[in-house]
Parts: C-alpha cells; sequence; structure tokens
C-alpha cells in the first residue's frame, strides 16, 4: 500500500529536483563522472519501516559519513578515555580537509579528516594488520546497515591515488604521534573506509540504529551500547557539518553526517532516521539537493530538535469510575510518554485526588517510559496507595522491574499483589 509518506517523500523530491546549484567533488577524479541528476531520500522509522523515494537504489560511495561510525566502533573497543586521548570532540569550524591540530596537539574531533583519520588508525588496537582494521571497519558499518556492505575499488583507487592532502594530514599526525602506524597505510584504509558503498535505505538504517541507542531495528543486533550513540550524536550536532554547523544548528537542528559523494544523513534520538542523496555538493563539501530536502523535512515533519514538546503524558478525559470487586474506584488512565517532564506535571495533578479515594492508575495506553519516569512514577504509586485502595493495571509491564529501579522491593510487590 503506498502511505502519505511515500507520497509526501515523492513531493519533497520534486520540490528539490529543479535546484542545480553546486559542482561535483571533482579532487577525487571518478566522483567527477558521476550523473549529477541522482536524487534520492529515505526515512527508517524506529521499528525499521523504510519509507524512500528517488533514486533508492543507487548506490554510492559513504565518504564522509562512514566517520561517525567508525568513532562508534572505536569508543565500543577502546573506551571514552582510549579515544579521548587521541582526539577531541570540539568544532574546528575548519573546512573538513584542513591540516590543523587542537593546542593540546590532538585533531579538534572525529569529524574532520585529521580526526578522523586518527580515529580509523585505532581500530583493532596498534598492532592490527591493515587487512585486520579494514576488515573490522566494514564488518562494524555493515552491521549497522544490517547487510553486508562492500567497497567500490573504482572511487578507492581513483581518491587513494590523488590524496595528496590526507597524506599531508596523516604525516602531520604521524609527526606528533597521534598515528604510530605508517602515514600512507592508514590514508590507504582510511580511503578504502571512505569508499564503502551504500544507498540512501543503508545510509537511513544507519542512522536509526544510532538515534535508537545501538540496536539495528531491522536486524535485532546491537552494534553499539547506548553510551556510544549518546557520545556520538552529540558530536555529529556539533561538529557534523563542519564549517556550517551553526547554519544546520538553526534550520534543521539534526544531529547530522555529509558526505563528499552527495549523500547527507541524520539521526533523530529515539525518533527516527533520516537520508538523503544528491551528488551535486557546496563550498563545504555538504550535497546541496541533500541540504533542502533536510530543511524541508525538519520543517515539514517538526524534526528540530530544539523545538518544544508538549508534556506527553496525558490523563484521559474519558477516565471515570471503574468497577472493582469490593466497590468503585476512580479509573485514572495514562496515555503517552512518561519521563521527567510528563511525570513530574502528572504527580501534580495526581495529588488533587482526594485521600481515600480507591484509584486504578492504568497503563495500558502508555507508549513509552524512561527509566526516570519509571522511577518517579513508582515512588507515587507508593506514596498514592498509602491509606487507600490502589490498582495498577498493567498489562506490558512497564513498571516491573524493580532491581532497576533500585526501589524497594515490598513497594513493588504491595503495588502487584493488587492486581
Ligand atoms: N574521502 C573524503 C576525504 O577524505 C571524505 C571527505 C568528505 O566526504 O567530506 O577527502
Amino acid at each position: 500500500m503506498r502511505t502519505p509518506v511515500d507520497d509526501y517523500l515523492a513531493d519533497v523530491l520534486t520540490r528539490c529536483r529543479d535546484n542545480t546549484d553546486g559542482a561535483l567533488a571533482d579532487y577525487i577524479p571518478e566522483l567527477a563522472c558521476v550523473d549529477p541528476s541522482l536524487l534520492a531520500a529515505a526515512v527508517c522509522m524506529a521499528d525499521g519501516t523504510i519509507y524512500a523515494a528517488g533514486d533508492v537504489d543507487h548506490r554510492f560511495t559513504i565518504q564522509s559519513m562512514s566517520k561517525p561510525f567508525v568513532y562508534a566502533l572505536a569508543l565500543r573497543d577502546l573506551g571514552e578515555r582510549e579515544v579521548a586521548a587521541r582526539v577531541g570532540v570540539e568544532p574546528s569550524g575548519d573546512a573538513f580537509n584542513q591540516l590543523s591540530l587542537g593546542r593540546d596537539g590532538r585533531p579538534r574531533n572525529p569529524m574532520i579528516n585529521a580526526g578522523a583519520i586518527a580515529v580509523h588508525s585505532l581500530i583493532g588496537g596498534p598492532d592490527a594488520s591493515d587487512a585486520e582494521r579494514s576488515r573490522r571497519i566494514l564488518d562494524g558499518i555493515s552491521a549497522f546497515a544490517g547487510r553486508r556492505l562492500d567497497v567500490d575499488d573504482a572511487v578507492f583507487e581513483s581518491e587513494f591515488e590523488t590524496s595528496f592532502r590526507n597524506r599531508g594530514i596523516a604525516n602531520m599526525l604521524r609527526s606528533v604521534g597521534v598515528i604510530t602506524q605508517e602515514p600512507r597505510d592508514v590514508v590507504r584504509e582510511y580511503t578504502r573506509q571512505c569508499a564503502i558503498r551504500v544507498s540512501v535505505r543503508d545510509l537511513a538504517v544507519m542512522a536509526v540504529t544510532l538515534a535508537m541507542g545501538g540496536v539495528n531495528p531491522r536486524t535485532r543486533e546491537r552494534v553499539v551500547p547506548a553510551w556510544v550513540c549518546r557520545q556520538v550524536l552529540s558530536v555529529m550536532m556539533t561538529c557534523g557539518m563542519y564549517d556550517a554547523a551553526g547554519d544546520w544548528m538553526t534550520s534543521v537542528g539534526i544531529p547530522a553526517k555529509s558526505g563528499v559523494s552527495g549523500g547527507v544523513l541524520g539521526a533523530l534520538p529515539g525518533h527516527v532516521g533520516l537520508a538523503a542523496f544528491s551528488p551535486k555538493v557546496d563550498d563545504h563539501g555538504h550535497s546541496v539537493r541533500g541540504v533542502r530536502i533536510f530543511e524541508r523535512l525538519s520543517r515539514d515533519l517538526s524534526l528540530h530538535l530544539m523545538e518544544v514538546q508538549e508534556a506527553r503524558v496525558r490523563i484521559l478525559q474519558s477516565s471515570g469510575e471503574v468497577e472493582l470487586r469490593d466497590g468503585t474506584a476512580r479509573h485514572v488512565q495514562l496515555r503517552g510518554a512518561l519521563y521527567f517532564g510528563s511525570v513530574e506535571r502528572l504527580l501534580r495533578e495526581l495529588d488533587d485526588i482526594p485521600p481515600g479515594d480507591a484509584l486504578v492508575v492504568d497503563l495500558t495506553e502508555v507508549a513509552h517510559i524512561n527509566p526516570i519516569g519509571r522511577r518517579m512514577l513508582l515512588d507515587a504509586m507508593a506514596r498514592l496507595g498509602e491509606g487507600r485502595r490502589l490498582v495498577l493495571v498493567d498489562p506490558s509491564g512497564r513498571l516491573r522491574n524493580p532491581r532497576e529501579t533500585g526501589l524497594d522491593l515490598d513497594v513493588v510487590r504491595k503495588i502487584a499483589d493488587e492486581q
């Protein structure tokens, strides 16, 4: 069935198609031969459902969009401290290929080439061979995509042959000890990393895996731990769009990464993964039409991170009286998401209920609860239960992991027994 989302995406592409600004990234000779009219977009939902429009099966090289994922693999395998010893997290405000280091001698962040080359060199540890490092990276990026990816050898060779600038960066890194291997070998394998082939669908799945805390919703594989995703998304937000990061934050407001092949991917935490592709890029190396597509998606679908979200839990209006075996009780039916802001408000509303009234708190319609929401609600249940009959209706077991909440087990049992 064609859904409104399919039609909407097709419409977004139609509106962006006329824009022919920008130029092919011809510093990589093979990219200068690409058809500039190619255009595609994809959205992957939190449950793995994919919507896509345009040249959805066209495959192109991942280029700098590999950087957040290789950073994630390095964090997973080496830990935050060891990775932070080699690369910072501050926006550089420089172009992606600037030969620059921070005052402390580290590359400023893992999204510019200097930082990405440093992070690439860490994969597999100092003793890993070039082949081993490359294999781990291809395996890891494939796990994010949920299918086996491969390398575009023509783009790889073409870029490596002309990679004078990246070799200059790697030599600079070697001279200050940020990388320990032979610079030319590191640049060769980094270039191979950038030549991994993907489609917009792959990028959207990779993005949603970051957005959903590291579990690929299509394969159900946990690729990286949740803390890694938080770190990677933070760095994408501040550094992913290089020297256009401020413009991007204000106009789109989604953690993102671009690549000079013309791809852009974005990951909105807990919500959605997005991808766009069109080969002509602007002076920053971002796809011109890709940026337009993201501006539209952000505005039309209210995806800007800084957009005010309403407190998302409410007591259903229909909540009235409910019959229990031994009398009637007030029925409090909750709907929405339970997190700090929404539960705080809910607790104040529950406070208005007169003491002594029997209560049924019904979580059947609750869509999501995070650890602090659960903890606060359990605590409130214990207090509400003092001096009254309290029944909890919780068919999905959202409040039932007392060990995780750190609350008194008796409190939880008392609540569960009442059901
Ligand atoms: N492989 C490209 C380079 O290192 C990636 C740059 C980009 O996509 O922004 O120059």
